[in-house]
């Protein structure tokens, strides 16, 4: 079995050859080229001064070449480190930065805007990866310990979303990423016939862990899209080109929002799998899927912190809930009050968890990782979740997310879901604001094209299906809910835009 994240590959490569691994608008590789192609550019990035245990950055959009590059790394026990293209200069500077950087490659054949990061670093183009410009050697860079053992190797370093704050960097471990990798395989029951849609951007750990490294763990075949085009997704469905997918939330809602608006309906012939994580999952949106799909829609939990699996539904008990399902085999959870100590059944508390999969910590952040994760090896989630009758988790929201307006807690998610519900609603965001020793509820709101609702009928609406101090203070209609790369909503910058109202 695989020991390094490239193992998987080999692994393929020598038992089905010549079966499709990977493709992209530009091309396709079989295992046994996708083996080859890593191994030469692991030798080239060597000649090009990349040491064991130096950060390979890899500045890019969903492609081959990218997953070339991190299978290449991992051949030299160096770090892969994917960051989206579609980040601005100052956010990708900010990563080449904190990683310490020793090479930058930027994979511009899918993405213009990684060409504009090469130009700005006087990258050059680099004829031993197509399509592919490698920026200059970083000649002060020191390479980082390097350890036999998987479980203390990094494998990658990944920043996580920027939801509450600045991106954290993560740094996951061969063990950890194989581990969530064969649980895909194994749980999500992939086959080496299935073929899997690739949307979910690559930098985020469920594009590297799941559906990347898992599609190759199942020996399966990857066709990697850049950038998520609902349309284009629903043509590939339609074709039967797609036996599986995973995605955000915001995806599926953008797929049934185009399907509204063009008044085309969307099919998919060959899917035997769609699941989502990343984000809260809406009852309405789930049933929504499923009726134009005809499958379940399957819903996972987990972080960047645990690589990133943590709970999910089973194949063999789809649910008609938002839950989130049971803990993985092998991770722990527990629910944990105020105090420290364990909820009674049933209650809120917040969500600790204990697994193989853990993070080895933040890079040079050992402080920050001392404060989630205990001498035990527990690490705070900073979710809040409960446990139904049959013992599995819902999340209902971040411990920092928490409104309590009036002494009341005020979840933002139970009030998003009604507000996702409304039928001229697209989607939606709800944060708190602080006003004079007490917090408001503010809603964002992205409504449907051509007839968005008036404020006065969404509020009659919310006071309908919610106790009133639930009901926003404020709802403001955007025309689009800033959102990173992966599509998650961006709370962190939906809060400052609600303080800034009042001041
Ligand atoms: P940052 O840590 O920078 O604020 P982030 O937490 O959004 O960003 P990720 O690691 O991508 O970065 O996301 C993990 C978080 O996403 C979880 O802690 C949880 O809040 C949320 N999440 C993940 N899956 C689900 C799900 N199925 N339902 C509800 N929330 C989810
Ligand atoms: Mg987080």
């Amino acid at each position: 079995s695989p020991v390094h994240i490239h193992d998987i590959v080999s692994d393929w490569a020598a038992a089905t050859p010549s079966a499709p691994a990977l493709s992209d608008a530009h091309g396709a590789l079989d295992y046994a080229g996708l083996e080859h192609a890593s191994a030469d550019v692991a030798r080239a990035l060597a000649d090009a001064g990349v040491r064991p245990g130096d950060r390979l950055l890899v500045v890019g959009e969903n492609c081959v070449a990218a997953c070339v590059a991190v299978l290449a790394a991992s051949r030299l026990r160096a770090w892969s480190c994917m960051v989206n293209a579609r980040l601005s200069a100052r956010e990708v500077d900010n990563f080449i930065a904190h990683a310490g950087a020793r090479r930058v490659l930027y994979t511009g054949l899918a993405s213009r805007d990684a060409l504009a990061h090469a130009e700005r670093h006087g990258a050059q183009p680099w004829p031993e990866l197509a399509g592919t410009q490698l920026g200059p050697l970083a000649p002060a860079v020191q390479p980082e310990p390097v350890s036999p053992d998987p479980a203390r190797q990094v494998a990658a370093l990944i920043y996580t979303s920027g939801t509450s704050g600045a991106p954290k960097g993560v740094m996951l471990s061969h063990a950890s990423i194989l581990f969530a990798a064969d649980t895909t395989r194994r749980l999500r029951g992939f086959r080496p016939d299935d073929r899997l849609y690739g949307a979910l951007p690559m930098a985020h750990v469920v594009g590297l862990s799941n559906q990347f490294l898992g599609t190759m763990a199942s020996g399966a075949s990857l066709h990697l899209v850049a950038r998520f085009e609902p349309q284009a997704m629903a043509q590939a469905l339609a074709a039967g080109e797609v036996t599986g997918f995973f995605g955000v939330p915001a995806m599926y809602a953008r797929l049934l929002a185009w399907s509204r608006d063009t008044g085309q309906r969307l099919a998919a012939p060959a899917l035997r799998y769609m699941g989502t994580a990343g984000a809260p999952l809406t009852p309405a949106l789930k049933a929504d899927a499923e009726r134009a799909f005809g499958i379940v829609l399957h819903n996972g939990y987990g972080m960047t912190e645990m690589a990133p699996t943590i709970a999910q539904t089973r194949m063999d008990a789809p649910r008609a809930d938002r839950s989130v399902g049971h803990a993985i085999p092998g991770v722990e959870t527990r629910l944990l009050g105020r105090d420290g100590a364990p909820v009674a059944d049933g209650e809120v508390g917040e969500l600790w968890v204990r697994g193989p999969n853990r993070m080895l910590g933040y890079y040079r952040d050992e402080a920050l990782t001392r404060a989630v994760v205990d001498e035990q090896g527990w690490l705070n989630t900073g979710d809040l979740a409960h446990r139904g009758a049959d013992g599995a988790l819902h999340i209902v929201g971040r411990t920092k997310e928490l409104i309590i307006r009036s002494g009341f807690n005020v979840y933002p998610v139970e009030v998003e879901q009604v507000l996702n519900a409304h039928p001229q609603v697209v989607q939606s965001a709800v944060v708190g604001r602080a006003v004079e020793g007490n917090e408001e509820v503010v809603a964002f709101v992205e409504a449907m094209a051509g007839e968005p609702p008036s404020e006065a009928a969404l509020r009659r609406y919310l006071r309908e299906h919610l106790s009133p101090y639930k009901v926003p203070s404020e709802i403001r209609f955007v025309p689009c809910l800033p959102a990173a790369p992966s599509g998650k909503i961006l709370k962190n910058q939906l809060k400052q835009l609600a303080a800034e109202r009042v001041q």
